[in-house]
């Protein structure tokens, strides 16, 4: 934490100044009067001084990471589940048989391991999209406190001193009263009177509710209400615990599952994530752009023809592109959607090229897919292990899934390919990479001990 943060830490709990501060703060004293001009400007200065830009930066990265964590160890027990159902059919036949116990007992205890972590990381995921909506939560208040605090407390200000101006109109006819009842003058009463203001005589001072009060008043509203909101508002509907959802289902099911249910039925209504979901077939919702219909996926880009890149998908149509070669066709087009843009005219923006597919799309509207660039490099592993098994007896050979873990452990070393850049780990989105990769922790640290990996022990 730089200094300067830690300063604004202090600054916003100024009534508990912490020993280790060099200079305590001195007790917190409610203001007595509106800002005066120098006061907003500060006020502005704090607000445009302090962004939380670096924590939402950590926010991004640890969603990729638990994302990517997620995705990982459900490729490996679903790598080991392919080799134990290749074995079972070996048992079957009374081959190899020796092993079978082990196996079996090692795919349940891995099994186990998965589902757990994989039931934490979906707590983690969930733990930081509520830490990113309290990082907006906060400067969300820290600009309503600067540009509405100086009215709430000149409002209140105005109230008090009228209430203090009828109180001592009141009190002054009570004693014209009782001096007319006893003709008795008393002049520490005139002299009373005669000074009213913000500090009287009496040393009564006028205590306004500050902006740190209103700032905290103000988060800690929005926090409550966004707390009792239902899980399904707060997470079917967040870009990040989405991208975890369809790179988890992925990871899960591969290509032959059925398609992610539809965000509805993510979460029961008592707001824990509904139990088995997953493996339910979803018809109803099938035309949702959230299902991946697996006909249509190609490994080549309907604009190029050429096999893919960077696919780019469309989050208004189930269809995806070249990056280049749609960013190409968008930049070129003069056709605009919406009133946003620049100069209010709306994103320039191109019917999706898809025949029969209507949606026009904008440069926004566009995602780098990972899950797509999972399933290319699956289909094109299948396909270089099918040629390969032309030669060799597949059922001695790797499974396709192993081959695929094996070649994307090794990264790009060794891969003569004309789809290099294919593989690449993968991103879920399209987001600036701020820790630079040798700084990225190790691989253990981020997944846990699995027990031997899928490979090992191959036959
Ligand atoms: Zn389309």
């Amino acid at each position: 934490m730089s200094s300067r943060n830690r300063k604004s830490t202090a600054a916003s709990t100024p009534s508990r100044p912490r020993a280790s501060d060099q200079l305590a703060l001195p007790p917190y004293r409610k203001p007595s009067h509106p800002f005066n001009p120098r006061a907003q400007a500060q006020l502005n200065t704090i607000y445009n001084t302090h962004s939380l830009k670096g924590l939402k930066t950590h926010h991004k990265k640890a969603e990729e990471l638990i994302t990517e964590a997620a995705a990982l160890i459900n490729d490996q027990l679903r790598d080991r589940e392919e080799r134990v159902r290749r074995k079972r059919k070996k048992w079957e036949r009374g081959v190899h048989t020796h092993d079978q116990e082990r196996e079996e007992q090692g795919l349940d205890e891995l099994k186990e391991k998965v589902q757990d972590t994989t039931r934490r990381l979906e707590e983690g995921i969930r733990g930081v999209v509520d830490g990113d909506v309290s990082a907006e939560r906060a400067e969300e208040s820290l600009k309503w406190v600067k540009e509405n605090a100086q009215g709430s407390l000149a409002r209140e200000y105005e109230m008090r001193m009228s209430q203090r101006q009828s109180q001592s109109q009141t009190q002054t006819q009570r004693r014209r009263k009782r001096r007319d009842e006893d003709g008795d003058e008393d002049m520490e009463d005139e002299e009373e009177e005669s000074s009213p203001g913000p500090t009287p005589l009496d040393g009564e001072r006028i205590a306004l509710t500050g902006p740190s009060e209103l700032f905290e008043k103000r988060i800690l509203a929005k926090k409550s209400e966004y707390l009792s909101r239902s899980h399904g508002w707060r997470y079917s509907k967040n870009n990040a615990y989405i991208g975890f959802k369809r790179m988890l289902h992925d990871a899960q099911h591969g290509d032959n599952g059925p398609p992610l249910p539809h965000p509805d039925t993510w979460f029961t209504e008592r707001g824990s994530p509904t139990p088995g979901v997953t493996a339910v077939q979803n018809t109803e919702n099938s035309d949702d752009d959230l299902v991946i219909d697996k006909a249509t996926i190609s490994d080549r880009c309907p604009i190029t023809l050429q096999k893919f890149k960077e696919p780019y998908t469309s989050n208004k149509c189930p269809h995806s592109y070249e990056k280049e070669a749609i960013l190409q066709m968008i930049r070129g087009s003069g056709a605009r959607i919406g009133g946003t843009g620049i100069r209010g005219h709306g994103e320039r923006a191109v019917q999706c090229p898809v025949g029969g597919c209507d949606q026009m799309i904008s440069a926004a509207d566009l995602y780098l897919d990972a899950i797509l660039v999972r399933k290319i490099k699956r289909m094109q592993e299948e396909e270089r292990w099918k040629a390969e098994a032309e030669d060799s007896d597949p059922e001695d050979g790797m499974s396709s899934r192993a081959q695929y873990i094996r070649v994307q452990n090794k990264g790009d070393q060794g891969i003569s390919d004309d789809d290099n850049s294919m593989m690449s780990p993968p991103r879920r989105r399209h987001t600036e990479s701020v820790v630079p990769a040798t700084q990225e922790p190790p691989r253990s640290s981020i997944v846990l001990d699995l027990g031997e990996p899928s490979e090992e022990d191959e036959e």
